[in-house]
């Protein structure tokens, strides 16, 4: 399998708008973040996971050229803020893509996109077939996943697991049952928002994280969705071996 990260940044990427970097050293690439995003290649088929406002760019670079379903966490901008331009993607595509959230997710791009629902023309969501996510096995745009729920400011962010892989995004807390799901993977990929500042905002710190995987069997670990202010290299330099700071374009072949 395949993971692209496509984007490693926090809500507001890095630089922030105004071009403020807030810490980060504007000279290393690995600090240029778009907002948090990935693509997962597997037995012929992919997904797209979450479609934040820096879609089009991050499918534009990194030349994808088709893609069947899409796995939305949570309704957070920087993971919904795309979403308008999968119509446009199915049209130019020639066929329907598949859309995987959470019921209390889908009802919240209802809201924030109401006119795409309409019914009155394009852009409209016609074209995206809609599926909703609970914590049971499902069939993934052809991939067998597990999914899982975490709490995340007021709402739950939905994460998984597929085969040796798990990615968990916009996290406080890991409930027992998302765990006992990550337990035993090769690979997790998860938010680290803070660093190594404590957070207090929904979001994680690596010395929030560490005890919370403390007793699980993991391989490795790549901390991404990270905050204008964590520097790439200040914090790798902070971490055991087998945990890993991403970057945009990070591919991981497990
Ligand atoms: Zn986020
Ligand atoms: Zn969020």
């Amino acid at each position: 399998m395949k993971i692209t990260v496509l984007g490693s940044g926090s809500a507001y990427g890095t630089p922030m708008i105004l071009n403020r970097w807030d810490g980060s050293d504007a000279s290393d690439s690995r600090n240029r973040r778009l907002r948090a995003s990935l693509f997962l290649e597997d037995e012929g088929k992919n997904l797209l996971v979450d479609a934040g406002p820096d879609l089009r760019e991050q499918i534009n670079r990194e030349n994808i050229n088709d893609f069947n379903a899409v796995f939305i966490t949570h309704a957070h901008y920087d993971h919904i803020g795309g979403i308008p331009e999968l119509p446009r993607a199915c049209k130019l595509l020639g066929h329907k893509i598949d859309i995987y959230a959470s019921a209390a997710t889908l009802e919240e791009i209802r809201q924030c996109y109401a006119y795409l629902f309409s019914g009155s023309g394009e852009p409209d969501s016609g074209s995206l077939n809609w599926h909703v996510l609970t914590d049971e096995p499902a069939d993934i745009g052809g991939l067998k996943m597990d999914v899982f729920f975490v709490p995340h400011h007021h709402m739950q962010s939905c994460g998984f697991r597929y085969k040796n892989f798990a990615y968990v995004t916009d996290w406080q807390d890991l409930p027992a049952a998302a765990a006992k799901k990550i337990d035993g993977t090769e690979l997790l990929l998860a938010e680290c928002n803070n660093g190594m500042q404590p957070s207090a905002n929904g979001h994680s710190s690596w010395p929030e994280i560490a005890p919370r995987l403390t007793g699980l069997n993991l391989q490795q670990i790549v901390l991404t969705h990270l905050a204008a202010r964590v520097d790439y290299q200040t914090f790798q330099n902070q971490l055991p071996p087998n945990v890993r700071v991403a970057y945009d374009r990070m591919v991981i072949n497990i």
